[in-house]
């Protein structure tokens, strides 16, 4: 049995233009894994820490050579002899050596690379497809997947944070029916975001992309968008309702300030009830399939209030309420708050505890969806976490740009390796 010899780090770049850490993993037998961590852009204040030389003029004090030190110095030379294939073992011994809830110490950055590239290694040592060790690390801890590509969950219209236009929602969806195989909903994902472009073109709207690949219009209401998707869809040969359903990040902690929110669909700022009505005049006329960060990060009556009026028609995803984090999933369980969660590693910070998460998840009934950050890397280590898991939907952004479509094609492929392993 192989055992990790050297683990380092090194200051690589984001989809943003950012610093983020890159972390490699070197077993005796020679062998060498490589993972990188992704970074936000509509943080939760509940997530873990990030660390960031924000005392250093480098990169506008967005470096994160402190981080990559604690790699090389600490975290690294923790692991050296641990057996690749104990994932448990290695996040453990992470997380003892932080400390904090949070991983302030050393930096949730710098230890999910190593986690990260430990997994990958461990995989190697295992001679199994990542998506194949990262299920039987899943079953580790009492989660039974069903093994298929996820339904993607296109992000095609940018706001708020993530978007150079005028919308204060984050992200616009269109989402596959489940139903369809993956190739199916790529196909049709790509044919319907290019609709998109022409139309937005034609509108003489903005149509250039945001972080995540989706276009950044200037519209004149965030409905608006969700009308532009209707006028689209319609000029494909797909029908919403029957192939693709709609659906929406608002993020709405961007346009939170005060106690209210302030969007451009309404003269006033709205409070929680007057946004709540408006989510319902919204799902009225647009029948919603899902709706994440309905409302701010700790309006806990609020997200309950939602629940109880749009019941299981509506997936009601949490993000920066949940943060991946055991505590708050808990909370929202007992409060019955949202009925989905979207699952981001870098949230919490190993790759054992994400799954771990995920298991109360799935025994609360929830939906599962795997998310990529809108800094993203090369790095396809996410898709294969989403077949692994047995997530219900992965979410990479617009079907465009190299870092989303390196997922998207990551997931093509994985999907003809089970076609064939089937057979
Ligand atoms: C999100 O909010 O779901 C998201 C992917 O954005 P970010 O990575 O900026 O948090
Ligand atoms: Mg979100």
């Amino acid at each position: 049995m192989a055992k990790i010899a050297r683990i380092w780090a090194r200051e690589i770049l984001d989809s943003r233009g950012l610093p983020t850490v890159e972390a490699a993993c070197q077993l005796d037998s020679g062998m060498l894994s490589v993972s990188s961590a992704p970074a936000g852009t509509s943080t939760g204040t509940h997530e873990a820490l990030e660390l960031r030389d924000t005392d250093s003029p480098r990169y506008l004090g967005k470096g994160v050579l402190k981080a990559v030190g604690n790699v090389n110095s600490v975290l690294g030379p923790a692991l050296v002899g641990i057996d690749p294939s104990n994932q448990q073992a290695s996040d453990a011994k992470l997380i003892e050596i932080d400390g904090t809830e949070n991983k302030s110490k050393y930096g949730a950055n710098a230890i999910l690379a190593v986690s990260q590239a430990v997994c990958k290694a461990g995989s190697m040592e295992q001679r199994l497809p990542l998506y194949m060790w990262i299920l039987a690390l899943a079953q580790q801890v009492g989660l039974k997947p069903v093994v298929r590509v996820p339904t993607p969950l296109f992000n095609m219209i940018n706001g708020g944070l993530h978007g150079a236009g005028n919308l204060d929602f984050q992200e616009f969806h269109v989402i596959p029916a489940s139903t369809k195989p993956y190739s199916q909903g790529l196909q049709m994902g790509v044919e319907i975001y290019q609709t998109i472009g022409e139309n937005l073109a034609r509108r003489g709207a903005i149509h250039s992309v945001g972080n995540e690949g989706g276009y950044a219009p200037n519209l004149f209401t965030n409905a608006d968008a969700l009308e532009v998707f209707v006028e689209s869809i319609r000029d494909t040969k797909y029908s919403i309702g029957r192939d693709v359903f709609l659906g929406l990040d608002v993020a709405a902690d961007s346009f939170y300030k005060d106690g209210e929110y302030i969007i451009r669909d309404k003269s006033s700022p709205l409070d929680d009830n007057g946004l709540l009505e408006f989510y319902k005049s919204l799902n009225n006329q647009y029948h919603l399939a899902l709706i994440e960060d309905p409302f701010q990060e700790d309006a806990w009556e609020s997200w309950k209030k939602l629940r109880e009026t749009f019941q299981d028609q509506v997936t009601v995803v949490g993000d920066d309420l949940l943060a991946t984090n055991p505590k708050r999933v808990q909370k929202a369980i007992a409060e019955n708050a949202c009925n989905a969660i979207l699952v981001k590693p870098n949230q919490i910070g190993t790759v054992t505890e994400t799954l771990k998460v995920i298991k109360m998840s799935r025994d609360a009934g929830w939906k599962v969806i795997t998310s990529h950050r809108s800094g993203e890397t090369n790095d396809t280590f996410i898709a294969d976490f989403g077949v692994g898991t047995g997530s219900d939907y992965v979410k990479f952004g617009a079907p465009a740009r190299g870092e989303r479509v390196a997922k998207y094609n990551r997931l093509s492929s994985i999907e003809g390796e089970l076609s064939r392993i089937k057979k």
